[in-house]
């Protein structure tokens, strides 16, 4: 039986399909909440998920013992849309030697002299692992696409690649977890203007933001083919209200949870007779 509030008891599944976005449909942000659970007591659900985030990490154990699967989690957002801060909360308890944060920049000039899906495929999670993208291969679907750092003819074929790349991840054990975490424009605006205003938050802000923050239309426009056309049922993407951190951080460790549990872990037999072995 489930040991959360009751309030916040809802069967795994439906956590898995709440935000999902169902392969083949249109997405439109602008219909999608960006604030989360405006019904639920902040109180308790900060309680529960503390509990979904202790029995991630109890879980993860056993994930590693398993060793059938690899684990990948994807972060998207526009800026200051809380990527670090859930990556820190959801994914920071765990033992930092099953989970492993990629984080992709500008690609440097090796990255660059490869193809876009190089410098990915080489930070995917081995079995047992967990690895976390903060920033991924969707870059080059979204700023590459806004931004036209390459021809359009050229990003239009990725949309099918990354499918088949994810799928041949899944194919061979890993199983993937796409999260968009969705802010509205005003939010946005009170997030950089906090690292304006508080000394501590400066190092955060570069005057590159604001001409980002302008280019927000051609950004929602990218993001909704991304996850319209890459949520697929082996690498399906999740847009998560994230204006209230409390509930994004239920809901990003209450899919993961629910994820793991879907995949029916279990201990290795051992190869000995344990009651056999007598200790001196
Ligand atoms: P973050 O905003 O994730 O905390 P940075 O401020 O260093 O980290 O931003 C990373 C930058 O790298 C972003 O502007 C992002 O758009 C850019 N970037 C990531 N991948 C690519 C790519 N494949 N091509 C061009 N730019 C990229």
């Amino acid at each position: 039986m489930e040991d959360l509030d009751p309030r916040f008891v809802r069967a795994d599944s439906k956590w898995l399909a709440r935000h999902r976005v169902e392969p083949g449909g249109a997405v439109d942000l602008a219909s999608i909440p960006s604030v989360g659970g405006r019904k639920l007591d902040k109180k308790s659900a900060r309680k529960a998920y503390r509990r979904s985030v202790r029995k991630l990490s109890e879980l993860q154990e056993k994930f590693y013992a398993d060793g059938r699967f690899a684990m990948l989690v994807v972060f998207q957002a526009m800026d200051a849309g809380g990527k670090d801060s859930t990556i820190r909360n959801v994914l920071g308890p765990l033992n930092p030697q099953g989970c492993r944060v990629s984080s992709f920049k500008v690609p440097h000039s090796e990255e660059a002299a490869h193809d876009y899906l190089w410098r990915i495929h080489r930070a995917a999670p081995a079995r047992g692992m967990i690895g976390v993208f903060n920033r991924s291969h969707y870059e080059d679907v979204l700023v590459v696409r806004v931004k036209n750092l390459v021809e359009e003819e050229r990003w239009r074929r990725r949309y099918e690649h990354i499918n088949q790349f994810e799928k041949m991840l899944s194919d061979e054990g890993t199983v993937i977890v796409k999260f968009f975490l969705h802010i509205s424009n005003e939010y946005q605006r009170k997030r950089l203007q906090r690292r304006l205003d508080r000394p501590d938050k400066h190092w955060k802000f570069s005057p590159a933001d604001l001409a980002e923050r302008a280019r927000w239309p051609k950004y929602t426009e990218a993001f909704e083919e991304a996850l319209a056309r890459c949520s697929t049922p082996h690498a399906p993407w999740h847009i998560i209200p994230a204006e209230n951190r409390w509930y994004r951080n239920l809901a990003v460790a209450r899919i993961l949870l629910a994820t793991m549990r879907k995949l029916d872990l279990s201990y290795p037999e051992v190869t000995f007779d344990p009651s056999e072995i007598k200790l001196t």
